[in-house]
């Protein structure tokens, strides 16, 4: 038998092992013939533990400096970890100061985590100040039972007590938990806590309120000092402050949790974006339709949608003797357009297109700007194929959904393939045999695009497999943006049918696409990648006429008349500010382009022409600054 940091002691990122596919402490006597990998602190695991074991130092420091405070659980979390204590009162901004001195000073005492198995008995007269820890030694064993994390502090296995010694070898300080953890604190390399909150005991409102503390903790300082600048890049970009300040949309409390009414400026943005889409969906062999806000609900039965959706629907209205909902989805209204008449095999593809706006139920603590929301509206088609085009029509609708993603700027991004979760074929319906035809005809055209691709088992909808392009914005978040899902289950509940060629009815195959997804959610994605610096042909406001005096401002109303004209969205700044607080809110504003005007340019008919970055050309005539500003347009570049 050996100790597994005898194996990795001369690796010294390995922070644990895996031991047949199980976790341990780098202290596991390994046997001979055991499969045995070590742990990379900087891999999705090393990081996990490397967490968690931070947030029983944080446990620790609490403790140390409030010896009242009881122990709730300490879970890793993405991105970092966080701790519940029982407290008297809740943790100011000053005491996590406190705490982290503390914690610093516990990581330089190298204290080891030690492992001790023990007993529920013993465990229970050690613990028993720990009422919390009391509670958890109950649940032991019965995961569906245990609070969120709380596996991680019981398990299923042996119950186990983790000591933190010191120099001396005594008993600094102790926790009832399942490892693994570090070797001992050195091996944080940065950490920093984040924020505290109130939470209840186990997530449940009945239970006491406890308070939590947040962390994050990085294999590097590099690694601790990126995800710090992520973060404050996600509050500059977040799209909910940027809609405030540019003037874009808000969510009136008169209205509703997460229904969005959009203004002026953000209603230039959303008009652009349907446009391009609308003219798209025409040039790749859409026909535009319009379907109702609401529906008697049987219509939700036909399509299998209830009752499976039931709980993301609203409730229905009752009257003239049914039940109407408003739509959660249109698919079910273009089958009865294609159902209207006969088809025959010649019109297939049939290609139907639509904003379609649809209601979700979100919980109201989910719903989040424009990226959750309840109301959306979503450009929304259907293709009705042959089985033979089903392949043909899916790399098309590819090849549309990534050119443009490009035009509105999104370039890095991969593919993920949802199919059935094996396990539970009563949640999807539909053939074994549909279901492999389907998922092969995804996979084939994904794998022909040369992207990367990733599984998604069990991530498909109940009545087909998808495709979804997964973008990376600016700052390397991931979104799911559009899908493209195979459907050979409606075709069927609505019977829908052709003629073939051979005389013969067949059943077509439905093909569902969302280019944006939801109009409103690649809204708040486009603020986000952009941070509100939108590039010319998706701008509010293209450019800002700003006269050098009142005096000149007339000679820019002219020009902005032409600008209008060649179809430009031109404001000329007229109010009582001096010139530098006017340039000055054209870049609050973020407009691509400014355009200066004094008496020199009067003169010479010519603008002095200002970029966003400050760059600024003097004397450039009218006709060449329209032109400059028109070629941008056009070309869908950022500036
Ligand atoms: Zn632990
Ligand atoms: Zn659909």
């Amino acid at each position: 038998m050996t100790k597994a940091w005898e194996l990795f002691k001369d690796e010294p990122d390995v922070i644990a092992a895996r031991v047949g596919g199980v976790l341990k402490d780098l202290s596991y006597e390994v046997a001979e013939g055991d499969d045995v990998e070590g742990v990379l602190i900087g891999s999705a695991d090393g990081r996990d533990i490397l967490r968690h074991s931070t947030a029983h130092v944080l446990a620790q420091a609490v403790q140390d400096l409030y010896p009242d405070a009881k122990l709730g659980i300490g879970p890793p979390v993405e991105n970092g970890f966080y701790y519940d204590f029982d407290v008297e009162t809740p943790f100011v901004p000053d005491d996590l100061v406190k705490i982290e001195t503390r914690m610093r000073k516990i990581i330089k005492e190298n204290q080891k985590f030690s492992r001790r198995v023990t007993n529920d008995d013993d465990a229970r007269i050690e613990l028993a100040d720990e009422p919390y820890k009391l509670e958890l030694i109950g649940l032991k064993g019965n995961a569906g039972e245990a609070a969120e994390g709380a596996s991680a502090e019981v398990g299923a296995g042996e119950l186990t007590i983790y000591d933190n010694l010191d120099r001396n070898g005594e008993i600094a300080w102790k926790d009832l938990c399942r490892g693994p953890h570090l070797p001992t604190t050195k091996r944080i390399p940065a950490f920093k806590l984040m924020r505290s909150a109130a939470a209840y005991w186990r997530g449940n409102e009945k239970n006491k309120q406890l308070q939590r503390i947040y962390g994050t903790a990085w294999e590097t300082k590099e690694a601790l000092d990126e995800h710090l600048f992520r973060i404050e890049e996600a509050e500059r970009r977040d799209h909910r402050k940027l809609g405030r300040d540019l003037d874009l949309f808000s969510f009136p409390d008169e209205i509703g949790s997460g229904l969005a009414v959009f203004h002026p400026k953000g209603g230039v943005l959303k008009r652009v974006m349907e446009d391009y889409v609308r003219q798209r969906h025409i040039e790749e062999g859409f026909e535009y339709v319009g379907t109702p806000h609401i529906t008697k609900d049987q219509l939700f039965y036909t399509s299998g949608h209830l009752p499976y959706y039931a709980d993301t629907m609203f409730p229905p209205m009752e009257f003239e003797g049914s039940n109407y909902m408003v739509k959660p989805m249109n698919c079910p209204m273009h089958n009865l357009i294609y159902r209207s008449r006969g088809r025959s095999y010649r019109e297939l593809p049939l290609r139907l297109f639509e904003f379609g706006s649809v209601y979700r139920y979100e919980k109201s603590g989910v719903v989040h700007g424009l990226t959750r929301v309840r109301g959306l509206t979503q450009d929304d088609s259907h293709s009705y194929v042959t089985a033979e085009q089903a392949p043909g029509e899916i790399k098309h609708l590819l090849n549309f959904v990534l050119g443009l993603l490009k035009d509105f700027g999104l370039d890095d991004f991969y593919l993920e393939l949802s199919t059935r979760d094996d396990s539970k074929p009563d949640k999807f319906v539909g053939s074994d045999e549909d279901w492999a035809i389907a998922t092969k005809v995804l996979e084939d055209v994904c794998i022909e695009s040369g992207l990367d691709l990733v599984p998604d088992p069990g991530g498909a909808a109940f009545y087909g497999p998808k495709v979804s392009v997964q973008c990376r914005d600016a700052i390397g978040r991931t979104w799911q943006m559009s899908t493209i899902q195979y459907d050979f289950n409606q075709p069927a509940r609505f019977e829908l049918e052709y003629n073939g060629a051979d005389g013969q009815k067949h059943q077509p195959v439905m093909i569902h696409s969302a280019k944006f997804g939801s109009l409103e959610r690649f809204f708040g994605v486009l603020v986000e990648h952009y941070a509100g610096a939108f590039p010319p042909w998706l701008a509010p406001v293209q450019v800002q006429a700003i006269p050098v005096a009142d005096t000149f401002a007339d000679y820019l109303y002219d020009v902005a008349a032409k600008m209008k004209a060649a179809g430009l969205r031109v404001e000329v700044d007229d109010s009582d500010d001096r010139m530098q607080k006017k340039i000055r809110n054209a870049q609050l504003q973020k407009v691509p382009f400014m355009l200066i005007a004094g008496a020199d340019d009067v003169e010479a008919g010519a603008v002095s022409f200002r970029y966003r970055d400050g760059r600024q050309d003097n004397g450039v005539p009218i006709d060449e600054a329209i032109a400059r500003v028109a070629q941008a347009v056009a070309d869908r570049v950022q500036v």
